[in-house]
């Protein structure tokens, strides 16, 4: 749920997995020095401001932290060091496991998605994209204390009014017994339960969709997929519709991606496109804009208005293509191909989460101190990735986790020196992947693909030194495995 920027963030966190409490600390600034006296003074007026009326002072001084959390505002303040292509982020997002585990959702909830259905108007298995994509299934809802966070980010740094608002928002929730305080966890910037609600928008539109009067978004998945509907239909989903499709675009056409500009149908067909397996469009979205989300040479996208209503879960084109994608895998119900039919303008592909752990338990066997082995490609990895790279005089050595790194580190294959492709980072055994930019409108078009990333050089290029201590990994006899350090002689 991101109605703002910062839950936009939190979002990520919790379901793409940027974990700004685990993986990203080399990125993050230093955790801030809070004063405890200047945040009690600032609990003490927000006590008696206009924004908490309606907070009993019981609930309040209750829950009202004794101790502000610097990490929020670190993460409040982080700007991830790497930056993801399409192809990735959707890669991690829509990958077998999560299809797999949304056709076993569909089938553990079909009644209750039924009954949501007929009551909402919105499709089963759109509710279930959502679901997956926010919070794995339930699988993911984020531990923060929320109202240590919700305070601190009251008191300190950017945007204290908004998190004032939400703060009191968390509190009317407890004190209305919907959710116990115990609960009451989540993302750094206070989105919770397994769909991922800021409290204002909990108090908005969560319902009790199992009748025990409390809407429990954290426990129970009716209250939370039927929130979820609530959530759709509220933004103006138009039942029966399906998102959109991927679709073939005519050989000379060139437009902009503007999902928001949207044609009929009839429009689309004169214009020569059709769908990506080469038959005509169904007249069956009232109106569609064309998403292009990594420029002409990609898979393209016509878009309706229920995929806007999944953009207003998360303000980003990318993430509400995964909740739409998903969605029809799991409508499908194949888990074989995740793939587009059209390939994305790219030679290394993504990968999946479970490829992301195996890369991740290589790099810990070849001695790099990641943390530990989550599926999560964060900067931590990505760092370690660049360091292996340079290292194995991988080119280019810009710690991006793709197919051809997951081979190469897998396999254990890397000689001494592999090189992916010619210094602009096109392949060097085949053709260009795509003709030449074309002037289809006079103007050269950038492709997006094939530049490399230029990242700032790692300072050490062996993780051995003491600041960088190597480890192993060991496997004790009672079979509890243990990281060592290499340099202290195990
Ligand atoms: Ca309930």
């Amino acid at each position: 749920m991101r109605l703002t920027p910062f839950s936009t963030l939190s979002l990520l966190s919790v379901a793409v997995g940027l974990s700004f409490a685990g993986t990203a600390q080399a990125a993050k600034p230093d955790a801030p020095y809070l004063s405890n006296s200047e945040f009690q003074q600032c609990l003490d007026g927000l006590k008696n401001s206009s924004k908490f009326r309606g907070v009993d002072s019981f609930t309040f001084n209750n829950y009202r932290p004794s101790e502000p959390d610097p990490s929020v505002i670190q993460s409040l303040n982080y700007q991830p060091e790497f930056q993801k292509d399409v192809w990735d982020y959707l890669s991690a997002l829509v990958d077998k496991e999560r299809v797999e585990d949304g056709i076993r959702a569909k089938r553990q909830w079909g009644d209750t998605l039924r009954q949501i259905e007929s009551r909402y108007g919105v499709k089963a298995e759109h509710v279930l994209g959502v679901w997956g994509v926010e919070s794995n299934f339930g699988q993911t809802l984020g531990k923060k204390p929320l109202f240590e966070s919700l305070a601190t980010l009251s008191c300190f740094d950017r945007r204290q009014s908004y998190f004032q608002g939400e703060f009191a928002n968390a509190l009317k929730i407890v004190q209305r017994g919907d959710i116990a305080p115990s609960d009451m966890t989540g993302s750094w910037a206070g989105a919770f339960g397994q769909t991922q609600f800021m409290p204002s928008t909990f108090l908005e539109l969560a319902v009790d969709f199992d009748g025990d009067g409390r809407r429990d978004l954290v426990n129970s998945v009716p209250d939370a997929l039927a929130s979820t509907a609530n959530f759709l239909d509220n933004r103006g989903y138009r039942t029966g519709e399906p998102w959109g499709y991927e679709v073939q675009l005519p050989s000379g056409f060139w437009a902009a991606s503007n999902r928001k500009d949207k044609k009929s149908i009839s429009h689309w067909r004169n214009q020569g496109l059709t769908l990506a397996n080469g038959s005509p469009l169904p007249y069956d979205l009232s109106s569609a804009g064309l998403l292009l989300p990594a420029g002409m040479e990609g898979p393209a996208f016509l878009v309706g208005k229920n995929f806007d209503t999944f953009y207003s879960y998360n303000a980003s084109e990318n993430y509400a293509l995964a909740i739409a994608h998903l969605s029809d895998l799991i409508t499908r119900e194949d888990s074989s191909k995740t793939d587009f039919v059209t390939a994305w303008p790219t030679d290394d592909p993504g990968i999946s989460r479970q490829q992301a752990k195996d890369i991740q338990q290589a790099l810990l066997n070849a001695g790099y101190d990641i943390g530990g082995v989550d599926g999560i490609i964060g900067d931590n990895t990505r760092t370690a990735i660049q360091q292996y790279q340079t290292s194995k005089g991988i080119f280019p050595a810009d710690g991006r986790a793709g197919q051809k790194f997951y081979r190469a580190i897998i396999g254990n294959t890397a000689p001494s020196r592999v090189q992916y492709g010619n210094q602009y980072g096109q392949p060097t055994n085949s053709q260009p992947l795509t003709p030449a930019p074309a002037d289809r409108m006079g103007q050269l078009i950038q492709q997006q693909s094939t530049a490399p990333r230029i990242y700032s050089p790692q300072p050490s290029a062996q993780p051995s030194t003491s600041s960088n201590p190597r480890y192993r990994r060991v496997t004790g006899a009672d079979g509890v495995v243990k990281l060592v350090r290499i340099d202290e002689g195990s």
